[in-house]
């Protein structure tokens, strides 16, 4: 993709460089170009031509005296001694007393630098600048402020574009989108049995899942002009500007029809219009304008807006309604299989071993966006290089995940021993409670060596496939499994420690869901207690209940925790040798794998 144009600057940003350019070299170069022709003598040697009448003009300033040859053929300087009889000695010696002498050396030069030289910048300035705003789509650009215009970047296709091949997973997504390209090639194929193309389309999704990447990509397939601009962009310090940027950028885009004009981070401005007080007016004027401007054209013309967010529920219902944006493509976070072409596609960047294995490295990073997953690609690359090697390999891959989960092995942090034992009957704990419930997956690394995420050790366990629904009992175990490293300090050491606080906000996070929202309580049935805020973002709910029912909802969550938790102790306690060995063994190991814990539980 080639940037045909950049953002500019104001036309009077480069009138000021001029006139600091004319500046300049009237202050320092012609002064400095002139003293250059000055020849430098001793007071002796003035005086010596002062007596054979050999002075042109002479011009005595304050701190030198300045004079010429009888011919005016050299300029020479010296320095002003205490000579009372100086003045009447030059006097008889025929010398012309002259103030212009540096500056009548040469009147030709002089004139060259401080005028002609600076006009010629000038011009070749003015004409250069002519061509890039003749190239600005319809030259309607010569004011000398561009305010309130779009500051669009104009993409079209070139062969070092990002395509869709680029874009891995998300099938449907490219589906989707390919039709719209296709749809822009020939459009006479949908016009013939009277399909209109979406005006608008929203590609919603959380971050770092490919969305400003697969509209690039869409940049780089279809043959037409492709606006990109962010909804930041629009808001500006003064009301109205941003209206008028759209204004400007719709206009350009019909006059370049057909093309996409894609709009990222729209939640910017296509927020909500809720009307309060003190609301942002800048904001709505923009939102007002891109309704309006939606509107205004037809679905044939050829401009096909595209949007993305991660935010998509608080956007404007007015903007989401058919005939804007209504079409909805979901960018989700990838499943198995697309994690292994996202980690596929990116390692092709990097040179990789031959016998790496990326579907193992796709389900050790369950969850992980493709951001991330380009991410641990990259650091795998770095990490090699960090060990001399001259290319990744399946263990640079495997630390990766943990430096981009985790954070950074924390080599020298210091940890007592006893600490470390806590810590590793904290690990084993969460292992074997998860291995000896038979829904729980299996444990893939455990491992006890800090982590700059502040992180002591953890437990890393591996889907075996993809999982789309849970199942109460599996809800259950997961929780039981998460309360089991502070059930095994507590069996094993006899006292609790700090370490269990991430576990602690996660098992009550998953009991509460399970209540409020997925209907697995003892006696609400189906009823939702909570919403869900914003979907992409991490999902925060807030409640929908009376406050007698959130009491009962908060009672639940404890015991439902609390019956976890006494089944997770209930395990460490039947399996207590187990625990003690594979705690020791981790103690000493620091890391093992899955098949060495799985080994010592069942030997
Ligand atoms: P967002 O959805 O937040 O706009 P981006 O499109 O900016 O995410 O993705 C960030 C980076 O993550 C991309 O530049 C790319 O390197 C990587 N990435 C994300 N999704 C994919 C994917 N499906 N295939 C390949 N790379 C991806
Ligand atoms: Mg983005
Ligand atoms: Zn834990």
């Amino acid at each position: 993709m080639n940037e045909v144009q950049k953002p500019k600057k104001p036309l009077i940003f480069y009138y000021g460089i001029v006139l600091l350019v004319i500046l300049l070299f009237n202050l320092i170069a012609v002064p400095w170009m002139a003293e250059r022709q000055i020849k430098e003598v001793d007071y002796g040697t003035f005086m010596a031509m002062t007596e054979e009448n050999n002075i042109g003009r002479v011009n005595v300033q304050n701190n030198r005296i300045v004079f010429t040859d009888k011919d005016n053929t050299q300029i020479y300087k010296t320095g002003l001694m205490d000579d009372p009889g100086l003045i009447d000695r030059l006097h008889n010696s025929d010398a012309v007393f002259s103030s212009e002498i540096i500056e009548e050396t040469s009147p030709f030069l002089s004139f060259l630098l401080t005028w002609i030289l600076p006009m010629v910048i000038f011009i070749g300035l003015g004409q250069f600048m002519t061509k890039q705003l003749m190239r600005k789509a319809g030259g309607q650009n010569s004011m000398m402020f561009n305010m309130g215009k779009s500051n669009a970047k104009v993409y079209v296709k070139s062969s070092d574009g990002i395509k869709f091949s680029d874009v891995a997973g998300e099938d449907e997504a490219k589906e989707n989108l390919a039709e719209i390209v296709d749809y822009l090639h020939n459009p006479g194929k949908y016009t013939e049995i009277g399909a209109s193309m979406p005006k608008g389309i929203l590609l919603v999704g959380p971050p770092g899942t490919g969305k400003t990447l697969l509209a690039k990509a869409v940049a780089g397939e279809a043959n037409v002009p492709f606006f990109s601009m962010s909804g930041s962009e629009f808001v500006e310090m003064f009301v109205g500007m941003g209206a008028s940027k759209v204004r400007d950028l719709f206009k350009q885009a019909k006059e370049k029809a057909p093309c996409i004009v894609f709009i990222d981070e729209i939640d910017a401005i296509g927020g909500k219009r809720d009307g309060r007080a003190g609301g942002n007016d800048e904001r709505e004027q923009t939102l007002n304008q891109l309704l309006t401007e939606m509107d205004g054209f037809e679905g044939d013309t050829g401009v096909i807006i595209l949007a993305a967010t991660n935010r998509p529920e608080t956007l404007d219902p007015a903007l989401t309604r058919p005939g804007r944006f209504d079409r909805r493509v979901p960018v989700e976070l990838p499943d198995l299989k697309g994690r292994e072409e996202i980690l596929k596609v990116h390692a092709k960047k990097i040179k990789v071993a031959a016998d790496v294995d990326f579907g193992h490295i796709a389900r050790m990073a369950s969850g992980a966006s493709g951001a991330e997953l380009a991410n641990i690609v990259n650091e795998a690359a770095l990490r090699a290089v960090r060990s001399g090697r001259k290319e990744a390999t399946q263990d640079d891959l495997e630390e990766s995940i943990e430096v981009v989960i985790a954070g950074y092995q924390k080599k020298n942090a210091i940890m007592t021993d006893k600490e470390k034992m806590i810590v590793a009957y904290h690990e084993i704990g969460h292992a074997l409670v998860a291995a000896r419930q038979t829904d729980s997956a299996p444990v893939q690394k455990i491992t006890i060596v800090p982590r700059t995420s502040g992180a002591l050790g953890y437990t890393m366990q591996v889907e075996e496939g993809n999982h789309y629904l849970m199942s109460k009992e599996e809800m259950e175990n997961k929780i039981a499994t998460v309360t089991g490293g502070r059930a095994a300090e507590e069996v094993a050491i006899g006292s609790v420690t700090t370490g269990a606080s991430n576990d602690i906000e996660q098992a009550t996070r998953i009991a509460r869901a399970m209540i409020t929202r997925y209907g697995m309580s003892e006696d609400f049935g189906m009823v939702a207690l909570e919403t869900v805020t914003n979907q992409y973002l991490g999902g925060d709910a807030s409640l929908t209940c009376s406050p007698e029912t959130a009491r009962e909802i908060d009672r639940q969550v404890v015991s439902l925790v609390k019956k976890q938790y006494e089944k997770a102790k209930r395990i460490i306690t039947e399996n207590k040798d187990k625990l003690d060995e594979l705690a020791r063994h981790l103690y000493r190991n620091e890391t093992i794998t899955g098949e060495e814990f799985m080994n010592i539980l069942n030997s």
